[in-house]
């Protein structure tokens, strides 16, 4: 079963509400595909066992046999080749590694050659729950690659709820970080951007085709709007995460919520059965 975490922005709780319901099952995997600033392992703390690089593979070009035709550099759809009068120019980080420049080049001059743009550990935290993560270089703009391969290693994951921290916004991170989950959990605020933000999380889980749920964090007076948007679309409540100094004491010192609050502990407990109620 695998449960994504999700919101319209960053910011708004989804990473507390992922780990923390990562400790709440008995046979978890939490999954932090927000490679570009992944910070669950600062709440699980997992003893990584694994480390592996992730590479792109980009084009080598022989400038000896390269006849500065422009071919590759027409084809390719990310602008990581651009031709110049007498010149072919090559912007690596934008390469996607799909390999058609070297297919369509007619001199022979391309071979694609490993360019590292970030790792991915492996460990487990909280006996014996698996734990993945990837990290993006600094300056890298391309996160995709990394994200999935991390989706590409959860067949070996023997968890029964593998959780899924995905980054924030729409793009094509966040899709590829969800398309194979089973269930989306949305994450949002009681306020008119974190209703905005939820609408667009919605219309992106519904053009995936996957059913989902919201969790309210911050819940205060405000959260009336978003229950009246999510009954109005037919999409069920699943937790409120109250707005209180307590909640944001525990997450900025890099605590838990379910091991310093025991009515917390019982909601994310709760909110993990109802999940296994509404997927199966
Ligand atoms: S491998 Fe694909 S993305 Fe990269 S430079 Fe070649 S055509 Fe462009
Ligand atoms: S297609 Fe080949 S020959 Fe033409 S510019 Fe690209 S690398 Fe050079």
């Amino acid at each position: 079963m695998i449960i994504s975490v999700l919101s319209g922005k960053g910011g708004t709780g989804k990473t507390t509400v992922a780990t923390n319901l990562a400790w709440s099952g008995s046979k978890t995997a939490y999954i932090d595909c927000d490679v570009e600033e992944p910070n669950g392992f600062l709440f699980l703390k997992p003893a990584i066992e694994q480390t592996e690089k992730v590479n792109v593979m980009v084009p080598s070009i022989d400038k000896d046999s390269c006849l500065a035709c422009g071919q590759c550099a027409k084809w390719c759809q990310f602008n990581a080749l651009a031709q110049t009068k007498n010149t072919l120019l090559s912007f690596l980080q934008l390469c996607h590694g799909c390999g058609l420049c070297a297919l369509v080049c007619p001199e022979g001059a391309i071979t694609e050659v490993p360019r590292e743009i970030g790792i991915i550990e492996k460990g487990q935290f909280n006996n014996n729950n698996e734990f993945i993560h990837g990290i993006l270089k600094t300056g890298e703009p391309i996160a995709v690659p990394v994200i999935n391969r991390i989706i590409e290693k959860i067949p070996e994951l023997t968890a029964d709820f593998i959780i899924v921290d995905c980054p924030p916004g729409s793009s094509c991170a966040v899709i590829a970080a969800v398309e194979k989950s089973n269930f989306c959990l949305l994450v949002t605020e009681p306020t008119p951007f974190g209703l905005h933000d939820l609408q667009i999380a919605v219309n992106l889980v519904r053009t995936l085709n996957i059913s989902a749920g919201v969790v309210i964090n911050k819940a205060d007076s405000g959260s009336e709007m978003i229950r009246s948007y999510c009954e109005a679309e037919g999409i069920p409540v699943l937790m409120e995460l109250p707005f209180s100094k307590g909640v944001a004491r525990t997450y900025s010192t890099g605590k838990l919520l379910v091991q310093e609050d025991l009515l917390l502990r019982q909601e994310f407990q709760d909110l993990m059965a109802r999940l296994e109620g509404v997927v199966s």
